[in-house]
């Protein structure tokens, strides 16, 4: 028989903590002197979480159920190791924008344990959160589990997102969905909490995890539109009001083209109009297939390349990160457009630059986005 779990369950401080370090553990499980020494937390105090955790179902003793009883009652022997419990509980992680979405259901050491995709055959904020609703129920169907099993659904969503009405402010590609309390509605619809992050902040948390803690990065994607996030502590900046940035509306003003969002020569509008308006799921798409002719489209190419560099460089003078991620949905061409860019700024280095400073191409991978989506719910759990 499962236990529910909610937030308010696991509202302690210490237990909270506790729980941490063992999920951080992951499968090669920590003993309970471990956290003792770690934490600083009396013996008593982690045994008694430790018995909590155990019968609320999150936690087990690692290797062996066999071998356990006789580990336990020799003495000088290594002490029990405990691990989040494998497939009890589950988290669910939901990318979208304006023409798909793909959700996965992971566990909660962050394994996949079921993934779809669907598009969108309407872009209204009615049949998005249809779509949503399905997906989740889809997936809880298909892993034949509770709904009960499963902590929270993280989303990642496009736009710009405000973090405490848990809803889009401005995203042009999805009509009606700005302002709606898209989060109420899942719960309403699901009886599962709902978390909600900008699907760029979602990625970068991502992929912060790679590198150690104290390397701050920015990562810029391309696709349909284009969005930022600065991570620092793996941690995403927001404004003091709670608010993601857009970075695809910062300036740049070398011409006029109008913006979705109202003002003139907004970074978004400018390389959507070199991209012709396309209209495709990621800028500059027809040239995926053929990087090479983007190149030698000298004119466009040079355009675009001063675009991105002033982007880049403003980005590097307000946040200075250790890393600059560019991301679009093609490697070959994160890859052109950053060689270019760097030999751009390097012919134009500043007193302020350092030197200190990596650009990096890379690709959007959906499942780096569902599961740093589903990592919402555990952050959101444990903080
Ligand atoms: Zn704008």
């Amino acid at each position: 028989m499962y236990t529910p779990i909610r937030s308010s369950d696991i509202r302690e401080h210490n237990e909270k903590l506790v729980l941490r370090m063992i999920l951080m553990a992951g499968a090669e499980g920590i003993a309970q002197s471990d956290i003792v020494t770690k934490t600083g937390l009396k013996a008593p105090t982690v045994f008694r979480i430790f018995n909590n955790l155990e019968r609320l179902n999150y936690i087990e003793m690692s290797g062996k159920p066999e071998e356990l009883p006789e580990t336990v009652k020799k003495k000088g022997r290594k002490p029990v190791l405990y691990q989040i419990r494998p497939n009890t509980f589950f988290t669910i992680g939901v990318d979208f924008w304006e023409n798909h979405l793909y959700a996965g259901l992971f566990d909660l050491t962050g394994e996949q344990k079921q993934v779809l995709t669907q598009n969108f055959t309407t872009h209204t904020v009615e049949h998005v959160l249809e779509t949503i609703i399905a997906s989740i129920k889809k997936l809880i169907a298909d892993a034949g589990i509770a709904s009960e099993q499963v902590l929270g659904v993280g989303i990642g969503a496009p736009g710009q997102v405000d973090l405490e009405s848990r809803s889009i402010m401005h995203y042009p590609g999805i009509t009606g969905i700005n302002n709606f309390p898209l989060c109420e509605h899942i719960e309403a619809a699901c009886s599962i909490p709902a978390f909600i992050h900008n699907n760029c902040a979602v990625l970068g948390m991502q992929a912060a995890e790679q590198y150690p803690i104290q390397e701050s990065l920015f990562l810029m994607i391309v696709r349909r539109g284009i969005n930022g996030v600065f991570i620092q502590n793996r941690t995403p900046f927001v404004f003091k009001n709670n608010k993601t940035i857009e970075f695809g509306h910062i300036p740049i003003f070398s011409n006029t083209e109008r913006c979705s969002c109202g003002a003139q020569g907004c970074l978004e509008a400018v390389i959507s109009k070199l991209d012709n308006h396309s209209g495709n799921d990621w800028l500059f798409e027809p040239y995926y297939a053929d990087i090479t002719a983007l190149k030698e489209n000298t004119k466009l190419f040079n355009e675009l390349i001063d675009v991105f560099a002033s982007a880049v460089q403003s980005i590097r003078r307000l946040f200075d990160p250790h890393l600059f991620l560019l991301m679009t949905g093609n490697k070959e061409f994160s890859e052109l457009l950053c060689n270019a860019v760097q030999k751009k700024l390097e012919g134009c280095t500043s007193i302020f630059d350092d030197g200190d400073f990596a650009l990096q191409a890379t690709v959007y991978n959906p499942e780096h986005a569902l599961l740093g989506a589903a990592k919402l719910v555990i952050e959101h759990l444990l903080s």
